[in-house]
């Protein structure tokens, strides 16, 4: 049973010596539990967060000790009323080949219903992340333009196309390389999207969306931000994700330079959290299920394999390796 431990508190971009993957025993379910064998692990890029000794929405990862994630595996053994052997279960202790759950913070999922990767992705918490603060945090409405950072990972290209299949008038992404901005146009359906290290993202992004954007979904922050202030059109609206181009910076960062402007636009900018919003999430998983199984909305997965490669997936989310989610599969 190998898992990662975090073994020191990276500053600026985390490094593999941060980090150390140990031989542990196979740890045994006690009352109320379930020893499950890891199949798919998440990686995200909220964990860098958890990297640091700062306070946060959720407590930083403990030195010297296991890391943790989503994660779905089967049950090899159960001490659980309800749960049986060879059942498959959604958790939080990813990072590691074997983990023992408490069933109460497990949830059940049908392989049957939907590939085990899926309940990580498109079916998980990145899909509710994009369901929850496009149709909620940022208001969207039919016939609004949409434009969203980050467009061509897990939660960036799901806003999009629930966007385009939710009736928007267009649609922009970003994404940082040519293959990306590609892929968003031909595959997701997006109206323009663009490379941001091709130019300065507020030229770009005036040229894309000429008649401005009635939302930004805000996964990157930074020059992003200012610049769809910048095009933001009256009324508008901004939801605040996720801000990965600030994430191993070692400098403190300052904001946008242009928020005045949301007074003129009457202008709305609003964070959220996707641990707020589990109330849709049967809605979530009835409407975004219906699409995928139809075809109407597409995903994509990058799968590393291997415990062993768990840090460089990670690392690889960081760097922008991914298209749609990064999963490790084990
Ligand atoms: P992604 O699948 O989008 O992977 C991260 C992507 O970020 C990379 O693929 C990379 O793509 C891009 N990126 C990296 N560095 C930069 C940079 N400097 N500028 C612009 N883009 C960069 O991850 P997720 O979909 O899981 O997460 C997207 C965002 O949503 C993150 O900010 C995350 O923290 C946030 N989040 C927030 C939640 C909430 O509850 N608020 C819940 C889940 C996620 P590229 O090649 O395009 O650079």
């Amino acid at each position: 049973n190998r898992e990662w431990h975090l073994v020191s508190r990276p500053v600026g971009w985390p490094k593999t010596e941060d980090f150390a993957l140990v031989e542990a025993e196979v740890p045994q379910p006690g009352e109320g539990q379930v020893l499950v064998r890891n199949a798919y692990v998440s990686v995200d890029p909220y964990m860098r967060g958890r990297m640091s000794a700062a306070k946060s929405y959720v407590a930083p990862y403990e030195l010297g000790k296991v890391m943790q994630g989503g994660a779905v595996g089967e049950v090899v053994a159960s001490n659980a009323e309800g749960i049986e052997v060879g059942d498959h279960l959604l958790h939080f202790l990813g990072w590691r080949e074997f983990a023992v759950v408490d069933a109460k913070q497990a949830v059940k999922v049908d392989p049957q219903a939907a590939p085990l990767s899926t309940y990580l992705g498109v079916l998980g918490m990145t899909g509710l992340t994009a369901y929850a603060g496009l149709l909620r945090t940022a208001s969207f409405k039919e016939g609004d333009s949409v434009f969203v950072s980050g467009a061509a990972g897990a939660v960036g290209s799901q806003v999009g196309q629930i966007a385009k299949l939710k009736g928007a008038s267009r649609v922009i992404g970003s994404a940082g390389s040519d293959e990306k901005v590609k892929l968003l146009v031909e595959e997701y359906g997006f109206d323009a999207a663009f490379n941001y290290k091709n130019g300065p993202v507020s030229e770009q992004l005036r040229a894309a969306a000429p008649d401005g954007v009635d939302v930004y979904f805000d996964n990157v922050g930074g020059d992003h931000l200012e610049a769809a202030i910048g095009s933001l059109n009256r009324d508008g609206r901004i939801a605040i994700c996720g801000a990965i181009s600030v994430y191993n910076s070692t400098e403190p960062v300052s904001g946008p330079k242009n928020l005045a402007r949301l007074i003129q636009t009457r202008g709305r900018i609003e964070g959220f959290l996707v641990g707020d919003h589990y109330d849709l999430q049967a809605q979530f998983v009835q409407e975004v299920g219906a699409w995928v199984r139809s075809g109407e909305l597409k995903y994509s997965e990058t799968v590393v394999e291997g415990i062993e490669n768990n840090l460089e997936a990670f690392f690889g989310v960081l760097r922008g390796d991914n298209v749609g989610k990064m999963i490790v599969k084990l």
